[in-house]
């Protein structure tokens, strides 16, 4: 029973590898401290299991020549607004939804979407992808108001 438990999970862990690899060049992850999830949702969350899952998601990337890339376990990815780049003291473990308390933002967060969201910033900087920098905000304003336009306008 055991085995058949294990060989489903590692079946869907295969598929789930290729269908992600499938979707997506650049995967990032957060090697989690998965203590404290454990600690909320008790046996749900196995590190054996999610160790697993990496060992073969980064087989099937790196056949594909896909990017599987890790971030600092100390990144605070869910307590950083990853709007405004607020850091948060502390966020509870069992607090799912947030509001920046930075006045000028103010932005309405779900916990595990702005962590995947500052997950994927940091990932995409420590692999020099400019694409999701902040600083690269006013370069593609620049681009989405092509001097041209306001040539045009002038002229
Ligand atoms: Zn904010």
């Amino acid at each position: 029973m055991h085995e058949k438990i294990t060989n489903r999970r590692r079946d869907w862990f295969w598929k789930l590898a290729h269908e992600l690899t499938d979707k997506y060049d650049y995967l990032f992850f957060e090697t989690l401290s998965l203590k404290g999830m454990k600690r909320l949702w008790g046996r749900k969350i196995s590190d054996l299991a999610f160790a697993e899952f990496l060992k073969i998601l980064d087989f099937v990337a790196t056949k594909k020549g896909k990017v599987v890339s890790y971030i600092d376990r100390w990144y605070p990815s869910s307590k950083e607004c990853s709007e405004c780049h607020h850091v948060l003291d502390s966020l509870p473990l069992d607090i799912r939804y947030w509001i920046c308390p930075n006045p000028a933002c103010n932005a309405r967060h779900g916990r595990d979407e702005n962590a995947s969201k500052n997950i994927k910033r940091a990932g995409s900087l420590s692999l020099g992808l400019n694409g999701v920098r902040q600083s690269q905000t006013a370069t593609v304003a620049r681009t989405l108001n092509p001097p041209n336009l306001i040539h045009e306008a002038s002229a």
